[in-house]
């Protein structure tokens, strides 16, 4: 059976690590629109010029690019079967979009819950150690209103597809929370 995931939740709320471990379990990819934009960006390519000083701001990149690229990634063969998306879609014109892009595009919505005040902590000491260009307290903050502008909206559109899974505590108790609350899905 197709288990297409979408996988929501504030910056520093854990997406990245989750969503890569229960790719794994799941056997499905793990698509991440933050991972293809880095590497764009890494790259040098012009998608990466493109995005660069709107990622470094906090902001997001314009639905259309983001769209355009999650279109062609789910195009391939590995997507057929199912995916588990991360980061996408993270505005209601993205889920509008993702809706017209697959039949049945979603079948469960995880929301990985955590309080403002932790993922702030959070994303400062990640700040410190990993030195990623969008992690500064300001950009941070930024970050944040747009999940709360832009993003969180997405839960009430999702409905009855959403399961919210507490997001605070160890890795292998959050990613255990998340595999039991799909199973019973
Ligand atoms: P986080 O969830 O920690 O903010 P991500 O790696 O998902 O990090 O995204 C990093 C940045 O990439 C975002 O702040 C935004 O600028 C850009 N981005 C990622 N996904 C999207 C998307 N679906 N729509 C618009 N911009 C995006």
């Amino acid at each position: 059976m197709a288990r297409r995931i979408l996988l929501l939740g504030p910056p520093g709320a854990g997406k990245g690590t989750q969503a890569a471990l229960i790719a794994n379990a799941l056997h499905v990819p793990h698509i991440s629109t933050g991972d293809m934009l880095r590497a764009a960006v890494a790259e040098g390519s012009d998608l990466g010029s493109q995005v660069e000083s709107v990622m470094a701001a906090g902001d997001l990149v314009s639905d259309s690019l983001v769209v355009a690229i999650v279109d062609e990634r789910l195009a391939k063969e590995d997507a057929r079967c199912g995916y588990l998306l991360d980061g996408f879609p993270r505005t209601l014109g993205q889920a509008e979009a993702l809706n017209d892009l697959v039949i049945d595009a979603i079948g469960t919505v995880v929301v990985l819950d955590v309080a403002s005040e932790v993922v702030v902590q959070r994303l400062l000491k990640r700040a410190e150690e990993e030195g990623r260009s969008d992690d500064n307290e300001e950009t941070i903050r930024r970050r944040l209103e747009v999940y709360e502008a832009d993003t969180s909206p997405l839960v009430n559109f999702y409905g009855a597809a959403v399961l919210t899974v507490d997001g605070v505590g160890a890795v292998d108790d959050v990613l255990s929370r998340i595999m039991i609350a799909l199973a019973k899905s």
